[in-house]
């Protein structure tokens, strides 16, 4: 893609001052970032695919064995079972350098083919840049990716020109938790008190908000460390919500050793309506104790909460269906009454294990119960405009064998419910 604006246009002149990766990088990367295999047959040897050598494995029938060193060479290895030959891995290694007063964060795959009874064979392809300015914009470099017939959304097609492109989230997703550790930073980042710890972030994203947002700065230089990984891992502009608590926070030399918690505790204090610039509430001697007594209260709230939402529920049930309240109808053997609550209504649900639970809303419904000697039978529902049942259902929604009988004896006594329609 050609540079869209003058941005666009310095970084590319910029790029080209870019010093190429050096041996030593490249070493790095074969001995620290390629997780080798120790290839085990069946009979418990192992081979080394870093440097060959094979000995035969204590205790082979331990199949949980699934990290071991090579006496030989010393490599770290990931221990397989597999009459496999060939391994063929990939890994990203990230290098972190300034160029040209950018800071510039380098994406390099390393690719390792191993292949038993030879030396594993290395190469490796630069495949991304990152360009940031000290102002926090950004722009990408990369190669092109397959994208037709692939599963993988980094198929990088390595013989193409690491080039200015378009940016795209892909981008953002490659791994780059794998830091080659020396690292050069242009002086708007290390003047933030940036100490090279990532705090699980993302190296772009992390720049970018040490450069944006100088509230950052205050929390890596004041030591709240652990609250900026929160914030950073719940998205960086929650830090509006907590900001004005933080400061009191620094102002009272108060630690925070559990961040997530001290979050929560906040967020509850907020949902309360507490003072939040009051050290009293924000800075609480005893954490946990302060936090996990709001827990309670907040789970108080939303059960009186829950109950109220019921209790207008009730009323306006009541006021709905009131004048049927009373009704019943016998046969002798079968009683039928009208239910004259939405908690009665629920409750024939979950006895019936039927859906009957949230028709209390029906403006249309008239809902009763069938019993014989106190036993529930059916659920009747009818039909207020058409005035006739039009469903009548046991237990499961399966009918009884008293099913014709009920809704006959409904059907019989319809103008009762009638005359208290018209009333
Ligand atoms: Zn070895």
């Amino acid at each position: 893609m050609k540079p869209k604006n003058k941005f666009q246009q310095r970084v590319v002149e910029a790029s080209k001052k870019l010093p190429k990766l050096t041996k030593e990088q490249i070493q790095w990367s074969k001995d620290n970032v390629i997780e080798h295999i120790g290839r085990r047959n069946e009979k418990g040897k192992i081979t080394c695919t870093k440097c060959g050598h094979s000995w035969q494995g204590v205790g082979y029938l331990v199949d949980t064995l699934t990290d071991c060193d090579c006496p030989n060479c010393k490599a770290k290895l990931k221990v397989k079972t597999t009459n496999k030959r060939v391994f063929r891995t990939n890994y990203y290694m990230t290098i972190i350098t300034a160029c040209e007063g950018y800071q510039v964060i380098r994406s390099i795959m390393v690719k390792c083919t191993a292949r038993t009874g030879k030396l594993p064979e290395y190469e490796h392809s630069e495949v991304m840049q990152r360009w940031l300015a000290p102002d926090g914009k950004y722009c990408t470099f990369a190669k092109l990716r397959q994208t037709m017939g692939t599963m993988y959304y980094d198929a990088w097609i390595h013989y193409t020109l690491l080039e200015l492109r378009r940016e795209n989230d892909v981008y953002d997703r490659i791994f780059t938790d794998i830091i080659y550790p020396r690292q050069k930073l242009i002086p708007e980042i290390k003047r933030t008190g940036f100490k090279k710890a990532f705090y699980g972030q993302k190296p772009l994203d992390l720049f970018r908000t040490l450069l944006i947002d100088s509230r950052t700065e205050t929390l890596l230089k004041t030591g709240y460390t652990k609250l900026f990984k929160r914030i950073m891992d719940t998205g960086w502009k929650n830090i509006d919500n907590y900001w004005q608590s933080i400061r009191i926070c620094i102002r009272n030399g108060y630690k925070i050793k559990h961040a997530t918690m001290w979050c929560d505790y906040i967020d509850l204090l907020r949902f309360f309506e507490k003072d939040l610039h009051n050290a009293k509430y924000v800075c609480p001697t005893d954490l946990k104790k302060e936090h996990d007594r709001y827990v309670i209260k907040k789970a108080k709230a939303d059960a009186q909460q829950e109950l109220e939402k019921q209790l207008e529920k009730e009323d306006e049930y009541r006021e709905a269906k009131a004048k049927f309240f009373g009704l019943a109808f016998f046969d002798g053997v079968i009683s039928v009454r009208v239910l004259e609550s939405v908690a009665e209504i629920i409750l024939e649900g979950k006895l019936m294990h039927h859906c009957v639970g949230s028709y209390h809303t029906k403006e249309d419904s008239l809902i009763l119960s069938a019993c014989i000697d106190g036993e529930k039978i059916e659920t009747i529902e009818v039909s207020l405009t058409q005035l006739r049942v039009i469903q009548s259902r046991g237990i499961c929604n399966k009918n009884t064998k008293y099913h014709d009988r009920i809704v006959n004896l409904v059907n019989q006594n319809i103008s009762l419910i009638e005359e208290r329609l018209a009333a």
